[in-house]
């Protein structure tokens, strides 16, 4: 069993954050990988780099997006840093300053006024390495997804930057593309029902919406309560799918500061979902930080509940792939991610 990863992720170094109106360094740090590597490896998966991008590859991964996301929404992400590097004085991010707001159907041209279209919130800059190495955690993804297509029983994309807030055309809360999506593409040749468990602290509003109206895939998402915590406006229970997949988006939002007992409560129901669905693959959309010393402060899961959480995840006996989303540097990062993995296997 392998943890994937590629080096083009140290690539993206965002450094804007703002927080209750306090401007500060990012949180998403490239150091996570290292630190994620080392948990898996710890765990017994072998480390597996993903080679370099050829420019075939390139035109064929962005080829792919494109029926993920609308092709105007890639060609944005790809190519606006270089188009806002060139505005004078701009600086190293793009940071939206403005947001776009329906009715208006203007195309404006400038890459500023473009951001306020493209970028959903101040939590996902552009600086010069961030259209790569997004490109770099989609084909993580999708070499992850074939090593399950092929016949492993368990692989972690650790992909960075994450994706699950990214919608069709819209980015969010440091993610780019829908890494999940990606997978989901390579795993459907072989696999027609796939069944997404998002344990990350934050709703995945990006991953939901993209398979709203999809009956094949079911999407559970275990995250604080959108009523007091991110994204806010996506996440709560009465969101269970489009009308040709009614029953096929569970939520299931947990109070901020949730406990164990009460996380793992949460996740148990989505595994019976799980069960009931009988997914030829599970993908984990795996977020550390819902543990007590994530730097958020979202909830107060335990190492000892992220190793219950993955023994629940191993008990649906399936392949499973795990692909990693959100999650922040404290001691107990790395930790929880080892006996995490240690328990998926365990099934
Ligand atoms: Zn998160």
């Amino acid at each position: 069993m392998k943890v994937f990863w590629f080096p083009q992720h140290m690539a993206h170094q965002p450094e804007f954050f703002i927080m209750r109106g306090v401007v500060r360094r990012h949180h998403e740090r490239p150091e996570r990988v290292d630190v994620l590597r080392e948990a898996a490896r710890a765990a017994g998966l072998e480390d597996a780099e993903v080679p370099d991008i050829t420019p075939d590859e390139r035109t064929g991964i962005i080829d792919r997006l494109t029926r993920i996301h609308e092709r105007v929404y890639v060609d944005f992400i790809l190519g606006a840093h270089e188009r806002w590097a060139q505005l004078p004085g701009a600086g190293p991010e793009i940071i939206p300053g403005i947001r776009a707001m329906p009715p208006s159907e203007a195309h404006p041209e400038d890459v500023a006024g473009l951001s306020g279209r493209f970028l959903g919130d101040m939590a996902s800059p552009i600086g010069a390495g961030t259209a790569e190495a997004a490109l770099a955690a989609v084909k993580v993804a999708e070499t992850s997804a074939a090593e399950i297509a092929g016949g492993a029983r368990l692989a972690y994309a650790l992909c960075r930057p994450p994706g699950h807030h990214a919608t069709q055309s819209v980015t969010g809360g440091g993610c780019y593309f829908s890494n999940i999506a990606a997978a989901i593409a390579v795993l459907r040749t072989q696999a027609p029902r796939i069944a997404v468990l998002d344990i990350d602290a934050h709703h995945g509003n990006g991953t939901q919406s993209l398979f709203w109206d999809d009956s094949d895939v079911l999407t559970v998402s275990v995250h604080a309560d959108p009523v007091h915590f991110y994204p806010f406006y996506w996440g709560y229970a009465h969101e269970t799918g489009g009308p040709e997949a009614k029953g096929f988006n569970l939520n299931l939002p947990v109070p901020v500061g949730a406990e164990d007992h009460t996380w793992l409560a949460a996740v148990r129901v989505g595994c019976d979902r799980i069960r009931d669905f009988a997914p030829d693959i599970v993908i984990v959309a795996l977020g550390q930080d819902p543990h007590e010393a994530d730097l958020l402060g979202a909830m107060r899961v335990t190492n000892d509940g992220f190793a219950r959480a993955g023994a629940l995840i191993a008990a649906l006996a399936r392949p499973t792939l795990v692909v990693q989303e959100g999650g922040y540097l404290s001691p107990d990062l790395g930790p929880a991610t080892t006996e995490f993995l240690i328990a998926v296997q365990s099934g």
